[in-house]
């Protein structure tokens, strides 16, 4: 009989190892705590109201039926590795011959972040950014702080991307509307340089964008915590603003910090290269969840987390079948992506040789909305998957 593989978490590490280890000819499970994979991608157009919330949803029980996944809905409560066991939040548990970590990361807290929002969290909590937005917009006035923080302890847990992607949007947006002299917009970091692992030239790209768009930067300030309406900084300088945008920085998930698995400082998974967690043969993890070791400009993306999984799968497969897993994934680390901002979009790429950065008025934001569908028709097997992505 095939071998029985439990995957864990519904995201774009978890949908794709599902996938391909279901290809392969695998049992496969998938758990994950919300019946939809949401595109976080293409979730940035909602604040601005340019797709709806379920635009950016796919539900995922359709999709596995077309693969032949088993699909369950359910939290994961735990992990016992040494008995073989996951323990879900209604207390039953599932045994596994391999398992795969692809439950994400956890969010750092600075102190007072519920006074701001943020478009990395859960789903649903795009919502109320929305709402404020539209507020303002109907006021004809505000001000517009967004920033991000960073994890000291793994600087590749920081996501910076979707708040200049934020900012850009909202002031296209307010353009349209001739809105913009109404409004201050503001972008805030701890770093001196936010954005500078996509490369020196993708660095001065965005800060020239920033300065000719008249929208303020404060980088290089750490911050001390945020108060209702403002955020505070280590100097005591405050930066107020009617809506604080604010993307933590990430950490491990909660669920393996009780699972003795082995965590680098930040709580990430140790892998090694063919994303089989330390000491844990038969134990994977791949995306957000685990630690990633390579160039320090590395970054965790939704297309590292997809050549991840499509590592572990493969290597799954081998051990399946009695032979030695072979596919790495570390050297495939790059960082890819197509930076909107509204009427068009930057393509932004780098890895160990190389740092391009190519700006694509118009274009480029069509570019973008059309990766959307093609991935959900990619991931329906109703397209194949185009090479080099
Ligand atoms: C706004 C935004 C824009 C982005 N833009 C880009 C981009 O343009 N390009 C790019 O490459 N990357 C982008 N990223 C990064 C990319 O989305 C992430 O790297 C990617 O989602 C990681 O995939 P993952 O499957 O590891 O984690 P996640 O996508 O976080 O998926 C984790 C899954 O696990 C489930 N889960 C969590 N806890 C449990 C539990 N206890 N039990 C069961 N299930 C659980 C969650 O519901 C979710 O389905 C963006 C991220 C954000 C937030």
């Amino acid at each position: 009989m095939a071998a029985n593989v439990l995957v864990l978490g519904g995201g774009f590490a978890g949908l794709e190892s599902a996938i391909q280890l279901s290809r392969a000819g695998l049992r496969v499970t998938l758990v994950s705590e919300r019946d939809y994979i949401y595109i976080y991608p293409i979730s940035i157009w909602i604040p601005t109201r340019e797709i709806k919330f379920e635009d950016a949803c796919m539900p995922l029980g359709e999709v596995c039926r077309r693969h032949g996944i088993k699909f369950l809905v359910n939290p994961v409560s735990s992990i016992d590795p040494h008995l073989g066991r996951v323990v879900l939040e209604d207390g039953s548990d599932l045994a596994y011959d391999y398992l795969v970590i692809a439950i994400g990361a956890g969010k750092t807290r600075p102190e007072g972040v519920e006074f701001t929002s943020s478009i990395c969290g859960a789903p649903e909590a795009v919502m109320p950014i929305r709402d404020r937005l539209d507020e303002l917009i109907s006021r004809g006035r505000g001000s517009i702080a967004v920033g991000f923080g960073g994890n000291p302890k793994d600087p590749s847990a920081v996501r910076g991307g979707p708040a200049f992607e934020f900012i850009f949007n909202i002031h296209y947006l307010l353009k349209k509307k001739g809105l913009l002299d109404n409004f201050k917009l503001s972008m805030f970091a701890p770093m001196p340089q936010p954005g500078i692992r996509l490369g020196e030239k993708a660095y001065k790209m965005m800060v020239s964008w920033l300065d000719r768009l008249n929208i303020e930067r404060r980088f290089g300030k750490k911050i001390k915590k945020f108060r209702e309406g403002e955020v505070v900084f280590a100097d005591d300088s405050r930066l107020p603003a009617d809506l604080i945008m604010f993307i933590a920085a990430g950490h491990g998930h909660k669920v393996l910090m009780s699972s003795g698995l082995p965590q680098n400082e930040a709580g990430f998974l140790l892998i090694n290269d063919q994303c089989q967690v330390e000491g844990h043969d038969n134990i994977f993890a791949v995306g957000d969840s685990a630690a990633l070791d390579g160039p320090k400009w590395r970054a965790k993306q939704g297309h590292l987390a997809e050549v991840m999984a499509r590592v572990a799968a493969e290597n799954i497969k081998d051990l399946s079948q009695g032979k030695t897993p072979s596919a790495g994934y570390q050297k495939h680390i790059s960082i890819l992506c197509v930076m909107d901002f509204g009427n068009g979009a930057a393509y932004v790429h780098r890895d160990d040789n190389s740092s391009t950065v190519r700006p694509l008025p118009i274009v480029g934001h069509w570019l973008k909305k059309a990766w959307g569908h093609y991935w959900k028709l990619n991931k329906n097997g109703k397209i194949p998957r185009l090479p080099g992505t």
